[in-house]
């Protein structure tokens, strides 16, 4: 399905890099290298981790800058005895627009399960900031063939009993497991298979026209070098980047992936 209607979404999630000091260093590299053309084609969105967000909101804020500002986890309730957790009214409270939810390293490592993400779902978007759900299959579930099975399976559980509204607003990136942080990406036609895949189940789910509307993102091992070919595809709306994401220079040429096309 064309992706001419929808506007084209960046991510960088820093996981657990970057302190406080090296994340303002780092959004100000990178507002020096992006245009406002950069600001007007893409959505660029940062998720630094949870001690940065407030160095980084002053920062946006005081330079009116147009990065907009990410989170890369939240707790399911408002607030409460969960010794070391954030709940998603804070992230709003700090100017938090987007946040990621059901990245692969919570489900594998801190065994979020599709209950807890569905619940984290209903959380952010109580508090009007936007989920990016991550979806995808581990190497061994691709060898096995069942890559459809768990992806639209999460996918199904992830949006249950959300609105066509809820539905359309959120960003869902197709992360494949083998492919976060270890230099190996799916071909752009296998993640245009999937992810298209993933447009006509959100078309049963819901309806066509959310279908349509929804901002599908791919993830794993993006970089400068393959993100044209990976946005050349008709159902990739963006891109979900990790380890290309801490370092300005290579996350300015992913977000100016346009002028490549050009060359
Ligand atoms: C990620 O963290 O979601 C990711 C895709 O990481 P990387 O780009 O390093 O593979």
């Amino acid at each position: 399905m064309s992706n001419e209607a929808r506007k084209p979404i960046i991510s960088g999630n820093w996981k657990m890099n970057h302190n406080h000091f090296e994340a303002i260093q780092c959004v100000q590299k990178l507002a020096y290298l992006l245009t406002k053309d950069d600001f007007a084609a893409v959505d660029v969105t940062i998720h630094p981790p949870f001690t940065d967000l407030r160095s980084v909101q002053t920062l946006i804020d005081a330079d009116e800058l147009k990065f907009i500002l990410g989170a890369q986890h939240c707790h399911e309730v408002d607030s409460g005895a969960f010794t070391g957790e954030i709940s998603a009214m804070f992230l709003a409270k700090l100017n938090v627009s987007y946040v990621i939810v059901g990245h692969s390293e919570r489900r594998e490592i801190f065994g979020e399960t599709d209950e807890s993400i569905h619940n984290k779902i209903v959380a952010i978007q109580k508090s009007k900031m936007t989920p990016i759900l991550c979806v995808g299959e581990t190497l061994a579930e691709r060898e096995a063939g069942t890559t459809y099975e768990k992806v639209l399976g999460q996918l199904r559980s992830a949006l249950e009993k959300r609105t066509a509204e809820q539905i359309k607003s959120m960003v869902i990136a197709y992360e494949p497991i083998w492919a976060i942080g270890t230099g190996k990406t799916a071909t752009a036609d296998d993640a245009q298979r999937v992810v298209s895949a993933i447009r006509e189940e959100i078309s049963k789910i819901s309806s066509a026209n959310v279908a349509s509307a929804v901002r599908l993102q791919y993830g794993g091992s993006v970089k400068a070098s393959n993100i044209a070919e990976i946005m050349a595809q008709p159902d990739i709306d963006g891109v979900l980047v990790g380890g290309a994401s801490l370092d300005a220079a290579e996350f300015a040429r992913i977000c100016q992936y346009r002028l490549k096309k050009q060359d």
